[in-house]
């Protein structure tokens, strides 16, 4: 068994996004955007790139956001938290299956809170004791789909993610926020710095208040 401590096993990587032929992710949205009030298709440069993208941002014309897709892969969070993400319905997630993948060292995610608590020797006992089961039980015959049953929310997963522009600074707005859980807010957060390297105008306002501003 193998415990992390927070969001110490945390890791957020952005496999895929959207590139045009020519330039960059916030150039393909402006220059879908800019289709709506031109007779024809332009090109335009970073300073009308960054007007445009501002206007609709401001106007709440955020559809024009969904032609950039953003696929992560995510190792390290807990069930507890994918259960939270796979909430957000407007993505794709293919998720580590517990039917099929046989849990041989199981690893769990232990919040710093019980860490630094009079609780943490009960929490471990008790995870190793579930784990222990499980791997019984597995070996014994009882299907991994099964077994599966006594296994701690805390339990680590794998998971990909896909979603679009809107929906994922959608997915910020609710998921950096302070309002939310320190797992998933932790999980955004990874996310939010990723995809603002990649189409920094587009997640600017974002970056600036969930990251930049908070340290
Ligand atoms: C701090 C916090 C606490 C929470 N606590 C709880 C809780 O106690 N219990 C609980 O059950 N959930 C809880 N949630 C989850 C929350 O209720 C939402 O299910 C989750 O945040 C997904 O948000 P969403 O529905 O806006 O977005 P998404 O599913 O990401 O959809 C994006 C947007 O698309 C539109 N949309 C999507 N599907 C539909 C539809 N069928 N009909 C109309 N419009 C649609 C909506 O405008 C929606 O905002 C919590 C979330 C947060 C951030």
């Amino acid at each position: 068994m193998e415990v992390c401590e927070g969001s110490h096993c945390l890791k957020v990587e952005l496999i895929a996004y959207s590139l045009p032929s020519e330039g960059d992710v916030d150039k393909l949205i402006a220059e879908s955007g800019a289709i709506s009030h031109a007779p024809h298709f332009r090109m335009l440069d970073e300073k009308r790139v960054r007007h445009l993208i501002d206007l609709l941002r401001r106007l709440g014309h955020e559809s024009v956001f969904e032609h950039a897709c953003f696929t992560f892969r995510v190792e390290g969070i807990s069930r507890v938290t994918s259960h939270q993400l796979v909430r957000h319905r407007l993505a794709s997630y293919t998720q580590q299956s517990q039917r099929y993948v046989k849990l041989k060292n199981p690893k769990f995610i232990m919040p710093e809170s019980v860490a630094n608590s009079e609780f943490q020797d009960e929490f471990l006992y008790i995870l190793e004791k579930s784990s222990q089961l499980y791997r019984k039980m597995v070996e014994n015959g009882i299907r991994k789909e099964d077994a599966r049953f006594v296994l701690p929310q805390g339990i680590e997963t794998k998971i990909v993610i896909t979603m679009n522009g809107r929906e994922l600074r959608h997915f910020f707005k609710l998921r950096c926020s302070k309002e939310a859980q320190w797992e998933i807010r932790n999980l955004a957060k990874e996310m939010l710095k990723k995809a603002y390297h990649v189409a920094p105008i587009l997640f600017e306002d974002l970056y600036q208040e969930f990251i930049e501003n908070e340290g």
